[in-house]
């Protein structure tokens, strides 16, 4: 058996073959394949569409509010100061998407990214309107009836009503319908988010009707680095050539393999690559042509699995140490993520020292030093704070629920008593009160103790 570092991957994965001079139209199948991509991306899809319209105490559940730079999830609210819980979501997911490719290949790519999710409809919608893979074909050469043409320009008034829907849903993760249906009422067509629907729903029917694995293939960063993250035990659709080689018409005179070139395999790949080539980075294993494969098989009484999702090596997951090392990246990334967030204080406070005086006299003979104290309500409730210095009220503040405040505190003392660090305590309902230590300047009482 070779060793993993012997394999070079990156030479391994081909570049894409392109097929024919007319445009790629997928022929949908059937199949285990086909059923697990229904089960993942429906319900993805689902949530992508339902989200904006859920609330949650009277405000959008889900809510990315860029102006406040307010993230709203149900009820937990990020801001700008939870970066290390920001970082955290982030480096854990892609440790996550690292552990997944290594042991399962591009299981994100076939079942669960948009470009995917989204070709896959406009490719079924496009099948339903338009017919047949070869019907479509006729068409792109010049062949088409009138009833064709009326069928094609139907499809694309679906593609463009679904990437309309698109955008519009996209962009209420950013501006709520609710806010956004108001502002219509008022007539204030917002020229930005106009635009913004535009741009996205121009992208998605270009991107999911067109480019499709082009994007794939030349745009997406994923489908370039996926190729280090694997080895020759990750999962991957592969072709069984000393099984189906050499391909062609079964013949009594000519012994050929399993392979009767049926090029079934190409016309459901919707990345538009021949997978008998051997692995390539556009392929997205969301394994169509294994579906269409096994059913040629099953036709032509043969074993299924000359295309097969498996690796090239069998391997245990516990002898896999690379494997490993990434699953406990994304335990411990989970674990301080938690830790960081279960810690998060309800209200933030940081208090700076008046720029302008450092200290003054009182005509009461006091000598008073003054502060700026800055405060963040982070609960979805308003915050009464009252402030304290030792057992003394010294201000109280309400703040509401995610809002920002500001409040001048004065800090006195007796003008002997001398410079040092004194605490400020924070209560604020049922929480823990808070304790900010600032420092007290008094040089008269050294001149006094000098005297
Ligand atoms: S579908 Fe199977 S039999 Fe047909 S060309 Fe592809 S590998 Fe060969
Ligand atoms: S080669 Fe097979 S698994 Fe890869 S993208 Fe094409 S149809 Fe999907």
């Amino acid at each position: 058996m070779s060793n993993t570092s012997e394999i070079d991957w990156q030479a391994r994965r081909i570049d894409v073959q392109p097929i024919d001079e007319y445009p790629h139209r997928v022929k949908l199948t059937s199949g285990r394949f086909r059923n697990w991509r229904r089960i993942s991306t429906w319900p993805l899809m689902a949530a992508f569409f339902i989200t904006p319209w859920l609330t949650w105490n009277d405000n959008p559940a889900v809510y990315f509010n860029l102006v406040q730079k307010e993230f709203h999830l149900w009820n937990w609210v990020l801001w700008p100061e939870d970066l290390t819980i920001i970082t955290g979501l982030l480096v854990g997911g892609a440790f996550a998407l690292f552990f997944v490719s290594m042991y399962a290949g591009r299981l994100w790519c076939g079942y669960a990214c948009p470009q995917t999710t989204w070709t896959f409809m406009f490719v079924w919608l496009e099948e339903k309107i338009e017919g047949s893979r070869n019907s479509r074909r006729k068409h792109d050469r010049g062949q088409a009836t009138f009833e064709q043409k009326l069928r094609r320009g139907i499809k694309f008034l679906l593609w463009g009503a679904i990437s309309l829907a698109t955008a519009v849903t996209a962009l209420a993760y950013f501006y709520p319908l609710e806010i956004w249906a108001a502002d219509l009422a008022q007539g204030d067509i917002s020229g930005a988010a106009s635009a913004w629907v535009i741009i996205i729903a121009g992208l998605t029917f270009i991107n999911a009707g067109w480019l499709r694995e082009s994007f794939c293939t030349h745009a997406c960063p994923y489908s370039r680095f996926q190729s280090v993250m694997f080895d020759s035990y990750t999962q991957t659709v592969r072709y069984d050539e000393q099984r189906g080689e050499p391909r062609g018409k079964s013949n009594p005179s000519n012994k050929t393999g399993d392979c009767v070139d049926c090029n079934l395999c190409v016309h459901v790949c919707p990345t538009n690559i021949d997978i008998r080539d051997g692995l390539q980075i556009a392929c997205v294993d969301c394994g169509a042509c294994i579906d269409a494969c096994d059913q040629v098989m099953l036709k032509l009484g043969k074993p299924t699995g000359l295309i097969t999702y498996e690796p090239e090596m069998q391997r245990s997951a516990g002898q896999r140490w690379r494997l490993w090392g990434y699953g406990m990246a994304v335990c411990v990334t989970a674990v301080l993520t938690l830790f960081s967030t279960l810690n998060n204080e309800p209200l933030t406070a940081s208090i700076q020292r008046d720029r302008v005086s450092l200290y003054e006299l009182t005509p009461n003979d006091t000598v008073l030093n003054r502060y700026h104290l800055s405060l963040h309500n982070r609960t979805t409730d308003t915050l009464i704070v009252t402030i304290f210095d030792s057992n003394k009220q010294i201000g109280e503040i309400e703040i509401p629920a995610g809002a920002r405040a500001g409040q001048a505190i004065n800090i006195e003392r007796e003008m002997n008593v001398p410079s040092g660090k004194v605490s400020i305590s924070l209560n604020y309902g049922e929480f823990e009160p808070q304790t900010l230590e600032v420092t007290y300047s008094n040089p008269y009482a050294n001149q006094l103790a000098a005297n």
